[in-house]
Order: structure tokens, then sequence, then C-alpha cells
């Protein structure tokens, strides 16, 4: 599952992605069908399916996916005017890609 996984194969660089931001643990990149003008995607490299997956070791991984939102959210000047996060987990809520994802969005 994870070598089909679409955000496994961006982490591993074996897919393209417009990367704006990468570490040891987290990776962003844009999202390829934005619903706003600014709508990245902040993705841990470790592969958890979903948010039902993670597990208190995950904690400090789960802080640190915030910390590179509100990073970013500073980067493309959307502090002052509002941005949305959103962790879509499962059916009932859309999810298609089966890998932890925070989606940012605002205005830019
Ligand atoms: P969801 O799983 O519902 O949270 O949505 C997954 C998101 O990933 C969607 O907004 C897709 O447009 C986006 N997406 C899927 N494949 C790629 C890709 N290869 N590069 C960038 N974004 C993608
Ligand atoms: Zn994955």
């Amino acid at each position: 599952m994870e070598g089909e996984c679409i955000f496994c194969q961006i982490i591993q660089k074996k897919s393209p992605a417009n990367i704006v931001y990468e570490d040891e643990e987290v990776v962003a990149f844009w999202d390829i069908h934005p619903s706003a003008p600014v709508h990245l995607l902040i993705v841990p490299k470790k592969h958890l399916g979903s948010l039902n997956e993670v597990k208190e070791a995950d904690q400090l991984l789960l802080g640190k996916l915030l910390l590179v939102a509100k990073t970013l959210a500073v980067a493309h000047k959307m502090d002052r005017s509002g941005f949305r996060l959103v962790i879509n987990t499962g059916p009932w809520a859309g999810q298609i890609v089966n890998h932890l994802h925070l989606h940012l969005m605002g205005g830019g």
C-alpha cells in the first residue's frame, strides 16, 4: 500500500510535485486541484493512512504539522487575512488519498 501511495511517491521524489517546504519529517506542496488561491498540502513523511492511525508516539509529529502550517500561512501572507486547515478523515469526509495530510487554504 505504501508503494502505491501517491504521497509516498512524492516524498521519495518518484512523482513530481510543486514542493514549497521540506525537512526530515514533513513535506508540503501545492494541491493539483486547488480550491483556494493558496491551497497547500502538509504531509508527514511517515506513512499514516489517516488521523485514525495516529498513536501517542506521533504526538510531536502532529504538533510539527501545525507549526509548518503556521509557517506556510505566514510565508504566503495569510496570517492576517486568515486561512483554513482541513484534515479529511475517512469516507464521510471524502478522503481520497490515504496518507495523512493537512489542507492549508487561504486567499494568498
Ligand atoms: P483528500 O484525501 O480528500 O483530503 O484530498 C486529497 C487531495 O490531494 C485533493 O485535494 C487532491 O487534489 C490532492 N492530490 C491528489 N494527488 C495529488 C498530487 N499528485 N499532487 C498534488 N496534490 C494531489
Ligand atoms: Zn503514503
